[in-house]
């Protein structure tokens, strides 16, 4: 039986850099992956996602490019299979550069194959059973595919499926009006199919504020995408060569006749064939791994990071894992997940940056807390570059001066939202922002002002 001093299940975001960190120093290591390296990140999630974004932002912007004095002879034509073959490209340059990092990387076996536990310190893979002391889990997560009724009958698409389109889907039904739906809608609409987002919650993206999700729901409508909220899909069939999906909405019943049906409702780790069971490691009732404040399982000497432990769903999280079980592992540096800050953003156009508490969350928490808004209107930048939709709001503990969140919705809002991160990071007054000086003409030099301008929150 091959044995080593740790091994590692999955290449996502933290396995990889985690194996080059215990073979750095001097330790045996053997990795594992059952598909794709690099995981969902580099393959069929922000990689490709952000790669085809920047196509349909392209092709908006030449489509208002008389907006800026700019003659573009004819209709613009967005050829499918270019848009793929760019994206394509850009996702194995990067899987392939994880490949080869791995493979060439010595002191590092790769197993190409799916790894399970069959005890508490073994994983077969391949027909092999690799013994360790350490093992960390990297498995991710994949689409939910709920109990609709029909669902099965019809070729719906994941966000994995929708990374082989290299076609104009005629009109695209959307089930789930979060981050990954939003994102696919509105390039869909701007590739030029026609697009329907349906969403059971009473607004788009549930976890933000409302005043956030309306504005959203503003741009998406006025690029005339069909958004449908408070409605539940009850049924899916095939008509011919389309599909039917059957909404219910206020007690109303009604269909939408789509050609293509994205599947967008939510994620669920890759912990059901991993034999967890035959190790003994504890998962909550919906198979995230349970993990403490070090990402150490309820088994000694095992770890699990990423989007399979539930404290996250972010590439940025998944390496914020890694950094802390290196820290703690090989560091001897006490770093813990509850230092970190919820940041995250949604790459429609324009973006929202997100940090730290939403106003709904500090509404719940009953905190004196004082908030400012700036609508992206009086920010020159954005009226120089003529991309004026959206607003900034942060909100700030009264007593503490201390920043409590914000949500920027606007141009370069995934930028400048660190700019607030990092002053939450370093704990500091509001009124250190209030103080500096920020470059014109940008976003960020809108901050300053914005937080003097902070009032009671009501
Ligand atoms: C459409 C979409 C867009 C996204 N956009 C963003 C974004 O813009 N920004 C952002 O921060 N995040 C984004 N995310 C989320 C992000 O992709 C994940 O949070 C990130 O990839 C972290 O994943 P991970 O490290 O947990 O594992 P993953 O990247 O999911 O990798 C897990 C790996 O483990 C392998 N594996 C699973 N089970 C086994 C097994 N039993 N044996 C061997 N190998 C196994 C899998 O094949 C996979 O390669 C997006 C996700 C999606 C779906």
């Amino acid at each position: 039986m091959p044995s080593y001093d740790a091994v590692v299940i999955g290449t996502g975001q933290s396995g990889p850099a985690l194996a080059r960190r215990l073979v750095a120093a001097g330790r045996k290591v053997a990795i594992i992956e059952r598909k794709l390296f690099g995981g969902t990140c580099v393959n069929t999630g922000c990689t490709p996602t952000k790669t085809l974004v920047a196509s349909a932002y392209a092709a908006h912007i030449v489509r208002r490019a008389s907006d800026y004095g700019v003659t573009v002879a004819g209709t613009p034509n967005v050829d499918m299979k270019a848009v793929k073959a760019r994206k394509d490209s850009i996702v194995a340059a990067s899987r392939n550069g994880v490949e080869r990092s791995l493979k060439t990387l010595e002191g590092c076996t790769v197993y190409e194959g799916h790894g399970r536990f069959v005890a508490e310190k073994k994983v077969a893979v391949n027909g092999s059973e690799l013994a360790a002391d350490q093992i960390f889990i990297n498995v991710g997560a994949r689409a939910v595919i709920p109990p609709i009724a029909g669902l099965d009958r019809v070729p719906y698409l994941t966000n994995s499926s929708m990374m082989d389109i290299d076609f104009l889907p005629a009109h695209l039904v959307i089930l789930g009006g979060s981050y990954i739906g939003l994102e696919f809608a509105q390039m869909y609409r701007r590739f030029g199919s026609e697009v329907t987002v349906i969403e059971l919650g009473p607004h788009l993206i549930p976890r933000e504020d409302e005043d956030v999700a309306e504005a959203v729901a503003d741009f998406l409508k006025d690029e005339r995408i069909d958004v449908r909220v408070d409605s539940k899909v009850v049924e899916v069939e095939k008509q011919g060569n389309a599909i039917a999906v059957k909404v219910e909405s206020a007690g109303k019943s009604s269909q939408v006749i789509g050609t293509h049906v994205l599947v967008a409702i939510g994620r669920r780790p890759n912990t059901d064939d991993l034999g967890l069971e035959r190790a003994g490691i504890a998962t909550d009732a919906r198979g995230y791994i349970q993990v403490d404040d070090q990402l150490r399982t309820n088994v000694p000497g095992v770890w699990a990071m990423g989007d399979c432990n539930g404290r996250g769903a972010f590439t940025h999280t998944s390496w914020n894992d890694f950094e802390i079980v290196a820290a703690n592992l090989l560091d001897n540096d006490r770093r813990r997940l509850s230092d970190r800050i919820t940041a995250y953003a949604l790459y429609t156009d324009p973006p929202l940056g997100r940090a730290g508490m939403t106003e709904a969350e500090v509404r719940k928490a009953g905190k004196p807390a004082l908030i400012s808004t700036l609508a992206m209107e009086n920010v020159s930048r954005a009226r120089e570059r003529g991309e004026t939709k959206g607003f900034m709001k942060v909100l700030v503990d009264r007593d503490s001066k201390q920043i409590l969140g914000a949500s920027f919705l606007g141009l370069a809002g995934d930028e400048v939202i660190h700019c607030v991160l990092d002053v939450m990071y370093a704990k500091a007054p509001y009124t250190v922002m209030q103080r500096a000086m920020h470059i014109h003409p940008t976003v960020s030099e809108f901050i300053p002002t914005m937080i003097g301008d902070l009032k009671p929150l009501q």
